[in-house]
């Protein structure tokens, strides 16, 4: 076993060899620009365009055609949701979201609503679940958009997709969501699932970075975006700027990959996820899971640790690479948002660890992290007792 062990999956993943062997040659013989119609260095530029869209709508049962390529899941919530805001300017001006999306989202958000849109943030049970029938009753006539996250980057919480897609269709009102985590690591189906407009990212299924797309559904019914970035005309007039034909290529072969081997990789990663769960209850004390019980995203594990900072206990697993729960930057030491929503005291939120399992992640790298981890907690905790809370004596 090498060290140090990676289990911060939700923030990026490493790349696949077999995504990095097809991208190779776009760097080096296919290195012609998609948009050249005069020789066939952009032909070939272009057929490998293409088949990485056929790749990319497959994986979420699209037409090619439907997938847009961008630079990553923060350019694509931005296009879906500025975009929908300013094509339905003339029809409404009232977006509908959930408080535990991510800042891709919830930022511009902020922006519309500075810009005199209506938003309403609803709120989320202790699995991080919002209410469809909150969903339903919060829409009106002058709501235009409805966008919910498919799986939480925190606590892993899958939201009830095929439910909130048959309340926006009902009312008519377009729903997009940001799919970033549920990529690869679930099933995910347009059709199934209603959306008008679907982001992801390529670095989060073992893709590179800089790269993603925007699922824009072209029929039943056809959803309307603005564009944001203007120029060549690219992507159907929907993201000017030439083609980054080595991140397409190499999200359409993540794609493919995920296609195959997502069912076996999940059953296995959630069975290290489990392992790693019950080890630590079993080794611990006041350890507490925040999020959903049962159905969340297989590689998802976020740990309370009752009685330790989890910036300490980072500091002492230093072999182990896991984020806080709390998600703060060093800048803005802010407990979580999407804790917070849970319901998590802010004391537990800053003794959180975000453990996220990937692809590679072993058996051996999970038993060491529990022996590690319980090592660390065990000792903080004697150097520094947790006083009960006030008024309860002792
Ligand atoms: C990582 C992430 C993003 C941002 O993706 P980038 O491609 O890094 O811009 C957006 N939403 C969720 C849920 C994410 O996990």
């Amino acid at each position: 076993m090498k060290l140090p062990i990676y289990l911060d999956h939700h923030a990026t993943t490493p790349v696949d060899p077999r995504v990095l062997e097809a991208m190779l040659p776009t760097f080096t013989t296919v290195f012609g620009n998609a948009a050249s119609k005069t020789h066939s260095f952009g032909w070939q530029a272009a057929e490998a365009v293409d088949r990485a869209r056929a790749e990319v709508a497959t994986l979420i049962g699209a037409q090619p055609k439907e997938i847009v390529f961008t630079s990553g899941a923060t350019e694509s919530n931005n296009l879906a949701i500025q975009g929908a805001a300013e094509h339905f300017r003339e029809r409404g001006d009232h977006v509908i979201s959930v408080a535990t999306e991510h800042s891709s989202v919830l930022d511009v958000l902020k922006v519309l609503e500075a810009n005199g849109l209506r938003i309403t943030l609803l709120p989320v049970d202790a699995a991080g679940l919002v209410d469809p029938a909150a969903v339903r009753a919060a829409i009106t006539d002058r709501t235009i958009l409805i966008t919910v996250m498919a799986a939480n980057n925190e606590i892993g919480t899958l939201a009830p997709m095929a439910e909130l897609g048959r309340i926006a269709r009902e009312r008519g009102v377009l729903f997009h969501t940001d799919a970033t985590q549920a990529i690869g690591k679930v099933p995910v189906n347009v059709e199934e699932w209603g959306v008008g407009l679907l982001s992801l990212s390529a670095h989060k299924l073992y893709g590179p970075k800089g790269a993603g797309a925007l699922y824009v559904r072209s029929q039943n019914p056809r959803a309307r975006i603005q564009p944001q970035m203007h120029g060549g005309g690219h992507e159907r007039g929907l993201r000017s700027g030439t083609v980054n034909v080595p991140g397409a290529v190499g999200l359409g072969r993540a794609c493919a990959i995920a296609r195959e081997e997502m069912e076996a990789e999940a059953r296995r990663v959630q069975g290290l996820r489990d392992r790693l769960e019950r080890g630590l209850m079993e080794r611990l004390e006041g350890v507490t899971r925040n999020g959903p019980p049962g159905r969340r995203l297989p590689g998802n594990a976020n740990l309370a640790f009752a009685g330790v900072e989890g910036e300490a206990l980072m500091m002492g697993i230093k072999e182990i690479a896991v984020s806080s729960g709390s998600a703060c930057t060093s800048a803005n030491p802010e407990p979580s948002h999407v804790l917070k929503a849970i319901g998590v005291r802010p004391e537990l939120s800053r003794s959180s660890i975000r453990f996220g399992l990937g692809r590679w992640t072993t058996g051996e790298e999970i038993d060491f992290t529990i022996e590690r981890v319980a090592t660390v907690v065990t000792k903080l905790r004697q150097l520094s007792p947790v006083r009960a809370p006030a008024g309860r004596g002792a």
